[in-house]
């Protein structure tokens, strides 16, 4: 069995665990990262996107608005090439109440954020494909974040400063030495492996999945789950973030996210047992449609692309099982002051957007407990890729604007490391997203992409209207080229990839939709014979062919 030394161990790769990576790495503690799936495979890669800028707390909850909007301004400076700064609306519809329109531009005011009444004329010439019959508009600084990028983006610097991490890795057990943790049990999902890292200090950042790893080590922590539903449509129908100015509810959010839209949310409070098995229903996608065309009418006249939910980690601050201590903030534990067990810390709650805040809180915790005296730099120092110069990539590379453009896009000053990259292939992989062969080389050689899954997080292949459909073997063929896996390993990775988006899909299916599973059914069943190979598990009971799981 492997062992592995450090100082602290970081249980989870969601946003909060890869920023705590990062500011570890940035203070120069020796850290190690470990994480079930994939980076940004939890909660952090299933939300709007949304870079708040407060406004939607602006009413009920200051101390929200005022952390959202700190960080929003901190990130949009950190992080640039993730972020897209759209700007956001809140637009008052007939029916809505008139007067939350001045709570909230007085909300806004109170908490300093920039928010202007622009009236309804100057609304629909921003956004034409508003409802016409918005009656009031207010103009905030909301803007879009991309969750896979940012949480890879934390990972590549931690990694580049000493950082060690591990994907598809659980941890299992942890270790205790009298009064406090000592360190993790994990098993490695693809080889099987078993693994022990000994740290000084634990940082649980594994979101709603927190109270099983406190159960690991024999202490409660009770989280309240609630379920977000989410509907992507297929193309980009507005431009900036639209919200329904009125008190938070479903299907009030519309955010604009690369080349598609996404709606949401729906919110419904589930069993912890059932986080592990969600599905979206057809009512929750019909609620959202009708909700959401009442924001942007022509919403109903586009073909929807996949639906997906994430839940939100709601804590339970004390010990009661009534679930009546529910925060809806930010949940930093010392499980030494709370349960007598030192060395161990959970961080949870919070937003995407205030990942790097809850980083800083765990990471000052935790540095204290290391009797570290090192600062935290997070909030200073700009992401890999997004600091301020651009590079002259058409100089280094022989590619089209499009596809220069999409890379540093994605990248942003990376880009032209990764277009005059090893190798001599320059071919295009994903026409959708314009990705090549060299950033899928590079997503596996540098960003940790073990499989098409993790592919798509990192280069967005397989997010765009094919939805995977004609880049997918290709991938599945670089990583043959660029890891040496073998054919069937390779097979194994189309398949899994194909029952990922088949999950997302089959919620969907109707109209455009479906004739578009069925073509996708054909042309894989046809051309590759995908038809008649038994997906992994088969014959112990849990496996499905996927001829069955397309019919
Ligand atoms: C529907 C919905 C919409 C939202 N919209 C927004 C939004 O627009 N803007 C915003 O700012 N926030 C939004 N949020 C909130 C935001 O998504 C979350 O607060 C945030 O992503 C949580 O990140 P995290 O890193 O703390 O947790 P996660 O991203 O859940 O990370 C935890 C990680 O721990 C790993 N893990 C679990 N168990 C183990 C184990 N045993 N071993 C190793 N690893 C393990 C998991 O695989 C996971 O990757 C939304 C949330 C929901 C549900």
């Amino acid at each position: 069995m492997e062992r592995i030394e450090t100082d602290a161990i970081i249980i989870g790769g969601g946003a909060t665990g890869c920023g705590i990576a990062r500011d570890f790495a940035l203070r120069g503690v020796d850290c190690v990262l470990i994480e079930k799936h994939d980076f940004a495979a939890g909660t952090t890669g299933r939300n709007h996107g949304l870079l708040h800028s407060g406004a939607r707390y602006a009413v009920k909850d200051e101390s929200s608005a005022r952390e959202c909007i700190a960080e929003n301004i901190i990130l949009k400076k950190i992080a640039r090439h993730c972020i897209e700064d759209t700007g956001g609306l809140f637009v008052t519809l007939p029916g809505d109440d008139p007067a939350y329109h001045d709570l909230l531009l007085a909300g806004c005011r109170k908490t300093g954020i920039a928010a202007r009444d622009i009236g309804r004329k100057e609304a629909l010439a921003r956004e034409p494909n508003l409802n016409p019959e918005i009656t009031a508009a207010i103009a905030v600084p909301d803007a879009t974040i991309d969750p896979f990028r940012l949480a890879s983006s934390n990972i590549l610097d931690a990694v580049e400063r000493g950082a060690r991490v591990r994907t598809h890795c659980e941890v299992t057990g942890i270790i205790l030495s009298g009064t406090a943790a000592a360190g993790i049990r994990c098993r490695d999902r693809k080889s099987g492996q078993r693994l022990e890292v000994h740290g000084r200090v634990i940082v649980n950042a594994s979101g709603v999945w927190g109270q099983e790893i406190c159960r690991l080590a024999g202490i409660e922590l009770l989280m309240f789950p609630s379920k977000g539903s989410m509907v992507i449509l297929d193309y980009r129908i507005n431009s900036l973030v639209i919200n329904r100015c009125r008190k938070p509810g479903d299907g009030d959010i519309l955010v604009p996210g690369d080349t598609v839209s996404l709606i949401g949310t729906t919110s419904e409070k589930i069993p912890y047992e059932s986080i592990h098995d969600l599905e979206v229903t057809p009512d929750e996608i019909q609620a959202l449609l009708r909700d959401g065309e009442k924001l942007v009418p022509n919403l109903s006249r586009t073909r929807v692309l996949r639906a997906f939910c994430g839940v939100r980690p709601l804590v339970a601050t004390g010990k009661g099982a009534t679930g009546r201590d529910i925060s809806r903030g930010i949940v930093l534990v010392d499980h030494k002051e709370r349960d007598g067990l030192d060395n161990f810390i959970t961080i949870a709650g919070g937003k995407l957007m205030t990942y790097r805040l809850m980083a800083e809180q765990a990471t000052d915790l935790a540095c204290r407990k290391l009797g570290v005296t090192a600062k935290c730099r997070t909030h200073l120092l700009p992401l890999p890729g997004s600091e301020r110069f651009k590079v002259p990539i058409r100089r280094r590379a022989n590619f089209g604007e499009s596809v220069i453009e999409s890379t540093y896009y994605r990248h942003g000053t990376r880009a032209g490391d990764i277009l005059a990259g090893p190798g001599a292939d320059e071919s295009l992989i994903c026409e959708c997203e314009m990705v090549t062969a060299r950033e899928v080389a590079y997503a596996i050689r540098h960003l940790q992409a073990a499989d098409i899954v993790d592919l798509r997080r990192r280069t967005r292949i397989g997010m765009g209207p094919c939805q995977g459909l004609l880049c997918a073997y290709r991938c599945a063929g670089a990583f043959m080229d660029v890891k040496g896996v073998d054919g069937s390993e390779a097979t194994r990775m189309l398949i899994d990839f194909l029952e990922e988006r088949w999950k997302g899909i089959r919620p969907v299916l109707w109209g455009d939709t479906l004739r578009e599973a069925e073509f996708a059914y054909w042309i894989c069943e046809g051309t590759f014979g995908l038809g008649k190979i038994v997906a992994k598990g088969a014959g112990k009971g849990e496996g499905v062919v996927i001829e069955e799981e397309y019919k």
